[in-house]
């Protein structure tokens, strides 16, 4: 017997109860005990950040994927790790906590002290992964709760520091002494990586000058630059020129390039070069560093003459190209500013003014000392800091870099070896490979990874690789290192190596990309002696997962992954961090195969952003459309294109999930009145059916999971939802339809057998999409002895491969029912109207299975053979007028005359001209008395002529709609049965009682003296 369903699901309800059940009955557990002896599969989960304290859909959207092909593989037997991961550490962490107390610079977080900060900082990851798991098992994911890996463990922090050890045995870290794109506000550089991120260029409008520098050599002379960014103007050294381009001196005394001004006078021209050389007066040399300056103008063959004047402005402290240029040229580098952005007490009425502060003064001053030339605004795309989104400045910083030269034809051999999903992300790793910069690692915040690096006076640098080391090496403090961690950290120093002096930490932590690539190594205890219970449960991570750390067998065991996934910003991020730490590590990409996919906008195609009020938390999702169709949503995303999520595109999910509802509904209400009982045979296969429908929908069905499990096999998701779509249609529109009848007039057990067989592995398939109404529609229709009670312990269908001969049959039926249904409508015959006979011509395949087109299109007769009819050639207008031109008319003339010969492959000779087939339009009508309807070689041409007994029975057939109709509004069960009443003027119909009654389930059935059609209930 099954459970009766509803007339609807409701998706949020029906998926508590079955997170209830799967607690209740640990269908989890037992699915990995039942994988236990499995082939292994190894995924590695790519941390989330631990800063939001709501799961967001866009988290869940990766969540989902992850999910699908872990709960896929797991359906294959496949034993696997289930570890989440978060990431704890970095700018994320840090800006939230800044923002919740009120913090506006590092000066305000020193004072407020670290070790307070850095315990706020743990309680935001403490909440937020509480929040974040309590929406993934909402979402329906499995994984091992409570194991979850924290970047900020001490373990994990270990783990890098051994990377960073074997980075400096190899020679490959660096200080490096550069001018880098820095954050004021957060007071630290950032990484070429970060600059990629979305969100970073933004358009913005600047100040826009043009500033004269008098020249020392040639009295009433100037050259005039152009600046968008007044605040540098103070750090000036230099103005280059393109040396072969030509500049001009105006009558005023200004020198610029010519070819930005063309329509100018100039009194003289001479070629850049001949500027090269000549001293000018800096245009804010009276503030003191610039004075101790010799300005002068400088060649560079990459000044732009597209913008500005062709002269272009150098301020080697406060410029990437800048900084290069000063040191082929020698030139002195002004730094203005300070961490925060601030001028430094040295620049006199400027001091303590934050560059955007600056800009007005520094335009008022040029103003009044006559240098400003000309002031506007200026349109562009500038960058802005990824976390807190200040616009973005130069500095001139010490970084710790790791060099990639050598690394980087490893790298692109390692990624070479890895099958990416879409192909066209590999490339894109390709293209970063090839044309990255040396990795930036230090950042100057707080809570982050600190850098193990300590650089001694006597020029030693001392890199420790493990605690151990620290605590052998510290020359005190170890009895207040509470974790791996400012400020703690900072009161150990060691012992130099070298020298044998103390020395001290630098204050710099790292790039958190370092937290999250260590991962394949941290978690799987790469080079870990001993296999230790909770071992990974160390320093911040203490208490929040029982994580162990394994030993190195173990990672020799689960190393690399078989698969990640991830969204494709990951590439210069998690993808590429993984991928060099592992390549430096062992000379192996650290996956086999990985699935990317694009981003997520909102349903009409905009970004998501809190402020435009379009964005969507899980929780309201779950609510409001349900978590399977969250995961629809997702599935059905190929992932190479932009995914537009929302509400409207849920309710159409809904509507086509209903479909499958009411199909499943259909077995359980005929189900229950005969009382079926299926079999667990007929679980996996189902051989012996005889009926051509029953035959085909078992055809149908293993078609429809070979389709998926290629689909899932190829990591798209889109091709299995797809393929259980178009099964769901077959199912629900072909065979119900068709065999309604069957069902409806008593038991046919054939048929449920049938349907139920269907409609299971149908579950099956699509159980890792969809895993609450799967599981839910399992527990009602497979109540069955033996069979497992979760879908997820039944394994994957393994069915026969699908006979193609029988698919194709069907079909060419559909297609001529389809024809047949065309040429009903044409004729104008109502669709319960009997028609006498239907020839069709061009599907001889059909023969065994001619009794489906005779009921489906309702018609006494149905014969294969050549349909007469009336061949009518057109001109095809759009290419014929053109190519005849006023030969045309006799043409169209002859056509229809039907003077024209036939010269095979559908071209025709007219009028002497040869016409392609692709030129005439070939029309076939019906002869008198039938209507004829054609498309890709089959034509089928009906019979429309009607006689008193073909009325009577169309007659009928409306009669028993309109009862069942009825039947249905006065909430009449399936098989009540009833007593009917005719009207007067059908009394004739009683001819046809006995057909009449069984399609009605009537058992008293009479005439009566009105016009009214009445039943009653018996
Ligand atoms: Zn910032
Ligand atoms: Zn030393």
């Amino acid at each position: 017997m099954f459970a009766p369903l509803p007339d609807k699901p409701d998706h949020d309800a029906l998926e508590l109860e079955i997170l209830a059940l799967w607690e209740r009955e640990d269908t989890f557990a037992r699915l990995r005990e039942l994988n236990a002896d499995g082939p292994r599969f190894s995924f590695v989960d790519g941390p989330v950040t631990a800063n939001r304290m709501v799961l967001g859909v866009h988290t869940a959207w990766g969540r989902t994927l992850k999910d699908v092909f872990q709960r896929y593989k797991a359906l294959r037997g496949y034993r696997q790790r289930y570890q989440n991961g978060f990431d704890c550490q970095g700018l994320w962490i840090e800006v939230g906590v800044e923002r919740a107390l009120g913090l506006n610079s590092k000066r305000e977080i020193e004072e407020f002290g670290l070790a307070e900060f850095a315990r706020r900082c743990r309680e935001v990851v403490v909440q937020s992964s509480g929040a974040l798991t309590k929406g993934s098992i909402r979402l329906g994911q499995w994984m091992d709760w409570g194991s979850d890996y924290f970047t900020f463990s001490d373990t994990n922090i270990e783990y890098i520091w051994r990377f960073l050890h074997v980075v400096h045995d190899r020679g490959w870290l660096y200080l490096g002494h550069r001018s880098t794109e820095w954050c004021p506000r957060c007071g630290t550089s950032l990484s070429q990586h970060e600059l990629t991120q979305a969100g970073v260029y933004q358009e913005r409008s600047d100040p826009s000058l043009f500033v004269r520098f008098p020249l020392l050599d040639e009295e009433g002379e100037s050259v005039v630059i152009w600046t968008t960014t007044p605040w540098t103007l103070p750090a000036n050294v230099a103005a280059a020129v393109k040396p072969d381009a030509e500049y001009g001196l105006r009558e005023n005394g200004e020198w610029v390039a010519v070819a930005r001004y063309p329509d100018d006078r100039f009194v003289r021209r001479v070629p850049g070069e001949e500027l090269v050389g000549l001293r000018y007066r800096g245009p804010f040399d009276e503030l003191g560093p610039g004075a101790e300056v010799e300005h002068r103008v400088i060649p560079w063959g990459e000044v732009s003459l597209e913008e500005g004047t062709g002269i272009v402005h150098i301020a080697t402290g406060a410029g990437q190209e800048d900084f290069e240029l000063g040191r082929v040229h020698s030139l002195p580098v002004l730094s203005p500013v300070d961490e925060a952005g601030r001028f430094y007490d040295s620049y006199g009425w400027l001091h303590g003014l934050s560059t955007t502060e600056a800009a007005d003064q520094i335009v008022g001053r040029l103003a009044e000392q006559g240098y400003l030339v000309e002031a506007g605004l200026h349109l562009h795309r500038y960058p802005h800091c990824w976390r807190c989104d200040t616009p973005l400045i130069w500095r001139v910083t010490d970084d710790w870099l790791i060099a990639v030269e050598e690394l980087r034809q490893p790298l692109l051999d390692a990624n070479a070896t890895v099958e990416w999903t879409p192909a066209y992300m590999g490339k894109r790793m390709d293209d970063w490979l090839r044309n990255m910069g040396d990795w930036n690692i230090s950042r100057r915040r707080y809570y982050g990874l600190p850098l193990p690096f300590y650089p001694c006076a006597c020029g030693h640098l001392n890199v420790i690789g493990s605690r151990a080391e620290l605590a052998e090496r510290a020359v005190s403090g170890l009895e207040q290192l509470e974790e791996l961690r400012r400020p703690w950290i900072d009161d150990v120093p060691i012992r130099c190596e070298a020298c044998g002096e103390p020395v001290e930490r630098v204050v710099e932590v790292g790039d958190v990309w370092l937290d999250a690539g260590i991962v394949p190594f941290s978690t799987l205890g790469w080079k870990s002696p001993e296999y230790v219970e909770e071992g990974y449960a160390t320093g911040a991570a203490r208490g929040l997962t029982d994580a162990d750390l394994p030993d190195h067998t173990y990672w020799e065991e689960w190393f690399p992954a078989d698969w990640v996934s991830e969204m494709r910003e990951q590439i210069r991020l998690w993808f590429y961090s993984q991928l060099f730490m592992s390549v430096a590590l062992t000379g192996r990409a650290p996956f086999r195969k990985v699935l990317g996919y694009e981003k997520m906008l909102d349903e009409a195609g905009r970004e998501m952003h809190s402020s435009w009020g379009n964005t969507i938390d899980a929780p309201d999702a779950f609510a409001r459309m349900g978590a399977d169709v969250m995961r629809w949503q997702y599935c059905a995303q190929p992932p190479d294109r932009n995914l537009l999520f929302g509400f409207g595109p849920a309710h159409a999910i809904q509507r086509k999930l209903l479909t499958l509802w009411n199909s499943a509904r259909f077995l359980v209400d005929y189900g229950t009145i005969e009382q079926f009982t299926p079999r667990l045979a007929d679980l996996e296969g189902l051989e012996d059916v005889e009926d051509p429908l029953d035959r085909w929908l078992v055809e149908r069905t293993r078609a429809l999971v070979a389709e998926a499990t290629s689909a899932y096999e190829r990591w798209l998701t889109v091709d299995v939802v797809r393929a259980f779509e178009g099964f769901v249609d077959d199912l629900s529109n072909w065979y119900i339809r068709l065999s309604r009848r069957r069902f409806w007039q008593g038991r046919d057990e054939e048929a449920l057998r049938t349907l139920w067989h269907a409609l299971v592995q149908g579950l099956r398939v699509i159980a890792p999409v969809m895993p609450f109404l799967a599981e839910h529609l399992w527990r009602a229709l497979v109540r069955v002895e033996r069979a497992p009670s979760s879908i997820f312990h039944a394994g994957w269908p393994a069915l026969p491969e699908a006979d193609a001969r029988v698919l194709e049959e069907m079909a060419d039926v559909r297609r001529v029912v389809e024809l047949g249904r065309r040429a009903r409508s044409a004729s104008g015959i109502k669709l319960r109207q009997p028609l006498p006979r239907l020839v069709v011509e061009g599907a001889a395949g059909i023969e065994p299975l001619l009794a489906l087109v005779r009921d489906e299109l309702r018609v006494k007769d149905v014969e294969l053979g050549p349909v007469a009819s009336e061949v009518v050639v057109k001109p095809n207008l759009p290419l014929l007028g053109p190519r005849l031109g006023p030969a045309l008319g006799a043409v169209r003339t002859a056509l229809q005359a039907g003077d024209y010969e036939e010269l095979g492959d559908g071209r025709i000779r007219v009028v002497g001209h040869e016409l392609g087939p692709e030129e005439v339009l070939v029309e076939r009508l019906g002869l008198a008395g039938w209507s004829v309807a054609s498309a890709d070689g089959v034509t089928v041409a009906l019979e429309t002529d009607l006689d008193d007994e073909l009325l009577r029975e169309g007659r009928v057939f409306e009669l028993v709609h309109r009862v069942n109709a009825m039947r249905k509004e006065a909430g009449l069960a399936l098989g009540d049965r009833i007593a009917l009443t005719l009207p007067a003027a059908d009394r004739d119909l009683l001819e046809h009682a006995e057909w009449i009654k069984a399609e009605t389930l009537a058992v008293e059935l009479a005439a009566g003296s009105d016009g009214e059609v009445a039943i009653a209930r018996r």
